[in-house]
């Protein structure tokens, strides 16, 4: 038999008066003590404010509005009254309580509400769909308004509009539930590890509450129930990097964008959960693509980061990029304008087994073995180093000229700590962000051709400043963004009195270029920062030996400089003394 849900609203008005935390978990225990198996992880998520844990995207968000026509149309009175009663008394949990409890109920049998009833009507609510949703969800609301007393009323009004704020989190469930089925609340870590791995308070107590201790034993890593994400601490040197980690350890490209698990089933569907454990698949439709086609066939549970990219260039995009894809376009228009990639930097589960015990470099070992890289899926770039500054430090620079943030060190022998913020993850980022306010003006001294929707163009051009003692172009950074596509279309023509079949003599450059021109046309070009770089030439060696100055996300401004000759572009010293003055700015910060 199901409870009634008066003892539930009576619990929570004691709540509501208590501010205490151990006083809390007590009461919360007793409730919990005196609700049925059946009921409990009903009354687990309304205690939460909620019906469904977060994953599942089943939620009740009523606006007040309709909240306050069903408010009316239960107790009777005009919504008029009902709005300015509203006005005055400012909550509408309390609201609801003042109009149902003045409702006449002298010729009407009322039934007890019980929890399930309350639950199941909720639940119509939260997921009534199609042109009558609205509709439905007012009636339903009216109904059960109709049914409960004052004080139910109260409640129901608060969870339905989100706004019970009873101040329990999930924590506190847990303490309560060890006090209660484990005998103390110094055992809530038992019960935590669990809930790192499948966090739904709800599914956890009826497990507890139908076979104790037991029950704990049932709950395993699931498909369709995130895992939480491990996460990282930061250092601030690299010296506490080596303090930190043994001789050896795993440098990782840390990448700026989305963090993504993935989960993918035998018959190819795929669900993606962010890293607050919400369901975000809806977005992202070519990377469900290719995660099917990278892990055609498998059982697995994957964690990664998902970044923005020019896919002609291959160049990586500012996070905003990615985060416009949500917000300005529709799902379609956005595959087209901000293609993403997704680099897979762990697997948590394998075919029906949990791999999250076993050491990274095993974990590891089996991704490369299983996954299939493509276009859009690929392993996030790394490698395994030893304690070692210098070539930390260069490796860290070659990251954040390749468009990322910096690197994650991660220790070879550390299981996969879901929920877990602990040392055997390290983030290194770059120690300063800054802006680069001025543009400056560069010269094209080589191209790559495009793909895609660039082929036949080219995708991108390499630049260079110009060394003026030596009289020498030295190169900076590859840029693709900022052309218009009727710019890009026409830069082959543009160039093409310029091209020659090597490269020129007085450029300086480490990388290949497919197509190499005489330096000769100038362009403005505006970047984020300076940063060192292993791969670009601009000042090699002056910083710091073997690095050179680099440009930061580089984007065309859309002024070609026909009037400047290339040695009237932006000198290496000058991008020396703005990398300078970035430095000292963040000294002074
Ligand atoms: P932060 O958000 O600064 O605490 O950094 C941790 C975040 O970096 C993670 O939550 C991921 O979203 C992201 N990240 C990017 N690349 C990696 C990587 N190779 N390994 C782990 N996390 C990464």
């Amino acid at each position: 038999m199901s409870m009634p849900f008066s003892v539930v609203a009576e619990y929570y008005e004691k709540l509501e008066a208590i501010s205490g935390r151990i006083e809390m978990t007590e009461l919360l225990a007793d409730l919990l003590r005196k609700t049925p198996a059946q009921d409990i992880d009903k009354v687990c998520y309304l205690t939460l404010g909620k019906i469904a844990p977060d994953f599942s995207g089943i939620e009740l968000g009523i606006g007040e509005k309709l909240a306050l026509r069903a408010i009316a149309m239960a107790s009777g009175q005009p919504e008029k009254v009902i709005k300015e009663e509203f006005n005055k008394i400012g909550d509408i949990g309390n609201l609801a309580e003042w109009a149902i409890s003045r409702k006449s109920t002298l010729l009407e049998f009322k039934e007890e509400l019980t929890v399930e009833e309350v639950f199941s009507r909720l639940m119509r609510i939260a997921t009534a769909s199609g042109p009558k949703s609205q509709d439905v969800k007012l009636r339903t609301l009216a109904g059960l308004m109709a049914d409960a007393s004052g004080r139910e009323a109260r409640y129901i009004a608060r969870i339905v509009t989100g706004k019970l704020r009873l101040g329990i989190g999930d924590m506190t469930l847990l303490d309560a539930m060890a006090e209660i089925y484990l005998g103390s609340r110094a055992r809530r870590e038992e019960i935590e590890r669990k809930y790192n791995i499948y966090p739904d308070v709800g599914r956890i107590a009826k497990a507890l509450a139908e076979k104790g201790e037991e029950g704990l034993k049932e709950i395993d890593i699931t498909l369709g129930v995130p895992i939480r994400a491990m996460l990282a601490q930061r250092v601030k040197s690299l010296e506490e990097v080596f303090e930190r980690m043994g001789d050896t350890f795993l440098a990782e490209y840390k990448y700026d964008g989305e963090r993504m698990q993935v989960h993918i089933w035998p018959d190819g569907r795929v669900r993606i959960y962010s890293r607050r454990l919400e369901d975000i698949t809806h977005p992202y439709p070519d990377i469900i693509a290719g995660v099917k086609e990278a892990f055609k066939g498998k059982e697995a549970i994957l964690d990664g980061e998902c970044v923005a990219v020019n896919v002609d260039t291959g160049e990586i995009l500012p996070f905003q990029q990615l985060m416009h894809r949500r917000r300005k376009y529709g799902v379609e228009e956005i595959l087209e304008k901000i293609p993403t990639m997704l680099f897979v930097f762990d697997i948590l589960y394998l075919d029906g087994k949990s791999l999250i015990d076993l050491p990274l470099k095993e974990r590891h070992s089996i991704l490369e073995s299983v996954i299939e890289e493509n276009e859009k899926v690929q392993l996030a770039k790394g490698k395994v180093m030893k304690r070692d500054p210098k070539s930390l430090e260069e490796y860290l620079n070659e990251a954040v000229s390749n468009g990322t943030e910096g690197l994650m060190i991660k220790d070879l022998n550390s299981p996969y700590e879901a929920g877990a913020r602990g040392w055997t993850w390290i983030k290194l980022k770059r120690s300063y962000i800054s802006k680069m306010v001025e543009p400056v003006d560069l010269v094209a001294v080589g191209a790559f051709w495009g793909r895609g929707k660039r082929a036949g163009t080219y995708g991108a051009l390499l630049l260079a400043a110009y060394n003026h003692e030596k009289d020498r172009f030295e190169t900076v950074c590859k840029m693709g963004t900022g052309f218009t596509d009727e710019e890009l279309a026409r830069l082959p023509e543009l160039f093409k009195d310029y091209v020659i079949d090597h490269k020129h003599p007085r450029v300086m450059s480490e990388i290949e270029a497919d197509v190499w021109f005489v330096p000769a046309k100038v362009l403005e070009v505006i970047g984020d920062e300076i940063t060192l770089s292993p791969i670009h030439t601009c000042a090699k060696g002056v910083i710091e030996e073997g690095s050179g100055l680099a440009i930061r996300f580089p984007r065309f401004t859309g002024k070609w400089r026909d009037e400047k000759s290339p040695q009237d572009a932006t000198t290496v010293k000058e991008i020396l003394e703005m990398y300078k003055e970035q430095l000292a700015e963040i000294k002074e910060k």
